[in-house]
Order: structure tokens, then sequence, then C-alpha cells
């Protein structure tokens, strides 16, 4: 439980965030850096802190995980907690922590996948990565997927650094993951599964790919798996000079992958462009996927009117997110997030991170975002007397919710790298119920 606190003054701006991810932490950094007389209550409906730092970055990337010790130090201060395991809508309604605090920031994230529109789309087999990220990653809500490994190959549609995660977490072998948090569950369904081609599927070209450098390179590091392209899909030397850095440097990847023997490793990544889905084929589950030959026209994606058909038994659309709408809460349909003017969606009411701008940007893209929020909030609120942290507090005893707190959170922590295999940073827990108990242990 949190301690009972003290009514607020007056002169103390009350603030919740809603989401522990980085979009939060970095507003309540920005939030209670030079201000003593704010206080933020950081609320997650998971009793575990760090949002997609946990649950979206690859098991294979505990570095990019680090940044939670940032998060960790932005805790530490008086002035702002950790509430988990309270969710808004089944706790706890936004009305109400509306007249609890002065300010409440929505960090939500965007939870829900984007869809493909096309025809089969609902078939068993197909995926999509928020589920499967989620799976891989011991997200509790995505603990039982249990996805059906048991094919020979496996689309991964889009080009962005989730569609090269999720080829990259197939495609790498127990002992590149021994060293990583990859769920159980989901290494014992990867390294017993016969897949042999993985396919990463872009609708326009490598030029438009949104791929980092780093990301595509690692492709070509792969102990069992080889990455190959046409390089006739590549587009020709002489215009290295127009291109951006991140581009010239995924040519040099793409480039590395056109002269790859597809015979030296017993998996093929295969890298293909200017193809976009159809239809996803199959009566009961899927068995192939239609797909149509694109070119680029003005930046545009084309369709040529020729189409192919992939075998395959897994589909995996990687192709972005869509935050989840909360009742009352403008909501921009064409971006799938909050409709809001700089982070402003109404009075006292803001968002920040992919809850404000769509699913767009790496984690350090959310540090100036969260921080201009937190400045307008600064210019705009005023205290108002309302009861903030012993407000919540009361709303939580009346209601006997377990909430869990940072400190409650460390002793989680605890169990998960007391559980860990030799040499990885920790196993992580998926069942809420047992997280909840060992808090309050
Ligand atoms: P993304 O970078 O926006 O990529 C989405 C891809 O899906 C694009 O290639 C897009 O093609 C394609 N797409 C969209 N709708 C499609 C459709 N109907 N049919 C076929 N293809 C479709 O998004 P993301 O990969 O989900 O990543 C989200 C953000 O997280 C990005 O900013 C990413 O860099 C970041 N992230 C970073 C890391 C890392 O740094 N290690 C890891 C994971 C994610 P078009 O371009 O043609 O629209």
């Amino acid at each position: 439980m949190v301690a009972d606190d003290a009514a607020n003054g007056s002169d103390t701006l009350s603030v919740a965030v809603i989401g522990a991810g980085p979009a939060g932490y970095y507003t309540a950094e920005a939030l209670t850096k030079n201000d003593a007389n704010v206080r933020v209550d950081i609320i997650d409906r998971l009793p575990t802190p760090f949002g997609l730092i946990r649950a979206g970055v690859a098991p294979d990337h505990q570095s990019i995980k680090n940044v939670s010790r940032r998060y960790e130090a932005t805790n530490q201060r008086e002035n702002v907690r950790f509430v988990g395991n309270l969710s808004l809508g089944r706790d706890v309604t936004l009305a109400e922590l509306r007249d609890i605090y002065d300010a409440v920031v929505l960090a939500t994230g965007a939870a829900k996948d984007r869809s493909l529109g096309i025809d089969g789309e609902d078939l068993p087999g197909v995926i999509g990565s928020g589920p499967f990220v989620g799976w891989y990653n011991a997200h509790p809500d995505f603990k039982d997927l249990n996805p059906d490994l048991r094919v020979a190959s496996v689309a991964v549609i889009g080009n962005g650094n989730v569609a090269i995660d999720v080829a990259r977490i197939l495609a790498k072998t127990a002992s590149e993951m021994a060293e990583t948090d990859l769920a159980p569950h989901a290494a014992k369904s990867i390294h017993g599964s016969p897949i042999r081609d993985i396919y990463i599927l872009g609708r326009r070209g490598p030029l438009e790919a949104s791929f980092t450098p780093k990301e595509l390179g690692e492709l070509n590091q792969l102990e069992n798996c080889v990455a190959l392209v046409d390089g006739n899909q590549l587009p020709s030397e002489d215009i290295d000079d127009m291109m951006t850095g991140a581009q010239r440097k995924n040519m040099a990847a793409l480039r590395q992958m056109a002269q790859a023997d597809p015979e030296s490793k017993p998996v093929r990544l295969h890298v293909k462009f200017f193809l976009r889905p159809m239809a996803v084929l199959g009566d009961e589950c899927v068995c192939g996927l239609r797909l149509e030959e694109t070119k680029v026209e003005d930046g545009k994606c084309v369709g040529t009117g020729k189409t192919e058909v992939l075998p395959t038994g897994l589909v995996v659309p990687c192709i972005g997110y869509r935050t989840s709408p909360i009742p009352d809460v403008p909501y921009d349909e064409r971006y799938g997030c909050f409709e809001n003017e700089d982070g402003l969606i109404g009075p006292r009411l803001y968002c920040v991170g992919w809850a404000k701008r769509g699913p767009t940007g790496t984690i350090g893209t959310n540090k100036p975002d969260g921080a201009e929020v937190a400045q307008k909030i600064l210019a705009e609120v005023r205290p108002a007397g309302r009861p903030g942290r012993s407000g919540l507090d009361a709303l939580v005893k009346e209601r006997d919710l377990h909430i869990v707190t940072f400190q409650d959170w460390k002793k989680i922590e605890a169990s998960e790298e007391a559980m860990a295999a030799e040499g990885a940073p920790r196993q992580k827990l998926t069942d809420i119920g047992e997280m909840v108990r060992i808090a309050e242990s």
C-alpha cells in the first residue's frame, strides 16, 4: 500500500500520468525537475513499470532496456511515485482522476494493431505484431497466445524496425538468445520450430523502408540464418550521393545481403520489396499470401496488377499501431491517437508519446516530447487544492484495490532476477496475481 499522505497544499500541482512507459516517465521527469511543488503519480494497469521498454523492446536488445535506470532515478524523487496494478476504466474512471488531480496526462501508448484491411486477415495464423511481440516478451496479456510455429515459412509484413525485430527473434538460435529475457514459452516454441524461410515484405522500395541501419545490419550477423535480397531491387550506386546517411547505410547492409550465398546457412531471411498484400489465403488456417507487385511513383505505392502467391503458414503484420480509445476522449481516426494540439486534449487533460503523435519515433523521441508537454502543463495549469495523492489513496482504500508501489515492484524484479537462467538478466513473471502476491509478501 501507498503510505498515507497529508492533503495537498493548495500551492502544490498534482499530476496523474497514465502509463508508466518512456513517454510517461520522461514527462514525470520534466515536470518534477525544477519545481518541488509538483507531485506526480505514474499510474499503470500492470504491476510492472517501464511499458514498452519491458514488453516492446526486443529481448536481445538489453542495452536499449538499460534506459529504465534513468526512469528508476526519476522514481527516487520524493515527489514522484509509481502506482501499478491500477487500471483506468476498470478501477478508476478518467472523470474521477480529473477530480483528484490538477492535470491528467495520457501516456497510454498505442497497443492496438493497425489492420491490413484485406480478405483472410482474421484467419488463425495471422498474428499482429502487438500480440506476437507481447508473447515473446512475456507480456501478461499474451502469455497464452501460443502461436503455431510448426510451419516452414513465415511472412512478416512491413518495412519497419518491428518487422526486423520479429524476423530476428524467429531467426536467432537458443544460444544467441541465452543472455536475453525471451519468455521461456516463446523460446520453447521458436527453437523447436521447423521454420526455414522468413520473408520480410515491403510494399514500397528499399529507399522508402523505415528500418534503421543498426537494426538492418544485425540481420547480416545471424548464426544460423542468412539474409538475402534480390540485387535488382536495389538502387544503383550512382545515386548514393542523393541518399540520406541512413539510406546509404541501409543500402550497404542490403548490398551485403545481395551477395550472400543462400546455401550458407540452414535458415533464409528474404527481404523483398515492391510487394503489397492482397489477401491471406486459407480455409481454416493460413496457407498463403496473395501479393501484388508494386512500383513507387512520387513516393507512393502503386499496384502493377501482377500478382503472385507466397506459400506460408504464419503471417505477422508489423504495420504500425493505434492508441486504444478512451470513452469521452476525442480520437483522431486518421492518426490513430488522441485528438490534441501540441499535447493538449482539453482543459487539464494532456497526452504524450504515441498517444499524442501516433506510433513513430524511437524511445529517445519521447524525451523532448514529454518535456514540451510538461512545460505546457506548468505554464497552463494552476494548483487548485485538489487532493492528488491522498485522494487516490482514499479511493484505493475504499475500493480495496491491490496497487503496487515502486518498492513493491523491486520485490517482483528481485524475484525475476533470482529465477533467471545463467547469463540471462531475468525471467519475467507473466501472471499478475503472482506478481501482486510477491509485491504484498
Ligand atoms: P513503422 O516504422 O512505421 O513501419 C511500418 C511499416 O508497415 C512501413 O514499412 C509501412 O509501409 C508498412 N505498412 C503500413 N501499412 C501497411 C499495409 N497496409 N500493407 C503493407 N505494409 C504496410 O512502424 P513499426 O515498425 O511498427 O515501428 C514503430 C516505431 O517504433 C518506429 O518509429 C520504429 O523505428 C520504432 N522501433 C524502434 C526499434 C529500435 O530502435 N530498435 C525497434 C522497434 C520499433 P509504408 O512506409 O509504405 O507506409
